[in-house]
């Protein structure tokens, strides 16, 4: 008999997930040129060649205890201080190795810092629409997460709703720009002014709120967009980074968090986030990602193949009638659904063969989620089933 807190979660299991299935389903029914799968945030664009040159060159090395050996649960000293390094170099930070830990990808790293720093009936606030599965992630550790309602004029965070929601048992702001699933980077001013609410609050109730920054998405931005590193916009700020999306490496699970020494208790947060990684299972990020990915810290995707994809699916959409702001980064376009139930709707596009996501996935019902991290020609295959849909609500 499993317990009962899974029982709930495998009945409420990711909707995104079951649609990553139906489609494959689907498919194997239709054929897979006629399903038009926007489910899954799983990246259509190859790694760079950079990337499985060094999966290559690393896999080679003589000293396979080096490569596949265990190690200090935080990762290997040398990859740590490249990282380091690296994020000196774009950001003026001084980091050094004592403040990174690999992890296993950006929910790897949010698990371990959430072990690292909640008590039951601790905290955790997040921007309305968020990635649904912090839920999962504050609640694995008894946490609490708290939902502030979304701006949905353009998606920026709700930051008038903030203050009124700290209260004593706040420890963390989650914040996660470029956003998912919107898209919306958040601008420098509108970090500062989060960053003086927050400080007033640590001092009126004599606390430490930690902005937990979950930036899969840094290297994703259009249109020569900025988008401000928080470390030095707040002290209190750690990051979890991860090159799911930056290299499109989301299965070989690697990533890493700064832990910036200024933080509160700094060396109590790095040694216990050192033995959460452990006793969490993880007990190090995998070794092998470690050093090929410390060997292409400057390599990028080519960012124009979905910046094609956001132009033509965006355009197209918004001449269909569609409501929806133009995305800054990441690659999700949030659209406004044609009725209030946005499940009602997900299923109707469902039947074009359209796999949307319902926006109280994201806690914000009357939206839906479009990943555009797929075949450009799949969009251009798609936009019949769009335009139909468009019309079925007499929008066009
Ligand atoms: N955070 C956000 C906002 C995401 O969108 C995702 C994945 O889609 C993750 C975290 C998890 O990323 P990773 O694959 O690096 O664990």
């Amino acid at each position: 008999m499993i317990s009962e807190k899974m029982v709930s979660l495998v009945k409420n299991s990711s909707v995104i997930r079951a649609m990553f299935e139906e489609g494959k389903k689907m498919a194997a029914e239709f054929g897979r040129e006629n399903v038009y799968d926007f489910s899954l945030g799983n990246p259509s664009v190859q790694p760079p060649k950079a990337v499985t040159d060094a999966i290559i060159e690393t896999a080679g090395n003589p000293d396979p205890n080096y490569v596949h050996g265990y190690m200090s649960n935080v990762g290997f000293d040398e990859v740590r201080e490249k990282i380091a390094e690296n994020i000196n170099r774009r950001f003026g930070t001084a980091f050094d190795k004592g403040n990174i830990i690999m992890t296993v990808g950006a929910a790897g790293g949010m698990n371990v810092i959430f072990k690292t720093l909640l008590n039951p009936g601790d905290e955790v606030i997040t921007f309305s629409p968020f990635f649904g599965e912090y839920r999962n992630y504050v609640s694995n550790f008894e946490g609490r997460l708290v939902e502030l309602a979304p701006n949905t004029d353009n998606f920026q965070p709700n930051v008038d709703a903030l203050e009124e929601s700290i209260t004593s048992k706040t420890k963390v702001l989650i914040i996660n720009s470029p956003n998912n699933p919107t898209g919306v980077v958040y601008s420098l001013e509108t970090l500062q002014r989060i960053a003086a609410i927050l400080e007033k609050k640590q001092k009126e109730l004599k606390t430490s709120i930690y902005i937990v920054s979950d930036e899969p998405y840094r290297e994703l931005a259009y249109d020569g967009v900025e988008v401000p590193y928080i470390p030095t916009v707040y002290r209190n700020t750690i990051v979890g980074y991860s090159f799911s999306k930056s290299l499109s490496l989301p299965g070989d699970r690697i990533g890493y968090l700064v832990i910036p020494s200024e933080i509160d208790d700094y060396g109590d947060v790095f040694a216990a986030a050192g033995v959460a990684t452990r006793i969490l299972g993880f007990v190090n990020a995998p070794s092998l990602a470690q050093l090929f990915v410390s060997k292409c810290l400057d390599e990028k995707v080519d960012l124009e193949i979905y910046n094609r994809n956001r132009e033509l699916l965006y355009n197209s959409l918004r001449q269909y009638g569609y409501e929806c702001i133009k995305p800054e980064g990441a690659f999700y376009l949030f659209v406004k659904a044609f009725e209030p139930d946005d499940r009602t709707f997900a299923a109707k596009a469902k039947e074009k063969r359209l796999l949307i996501v319902p926006g109280s996935t994201f806690g914000c019902a009357g939206y839906v989620r479009i990943a555009y991290c797929v075949d450009y020609d799949m969009i251009k295959r798609s936009l019949p089933a769009f335009e139909a849909l468009a019309r079925d609500y007499k929008r066009c």
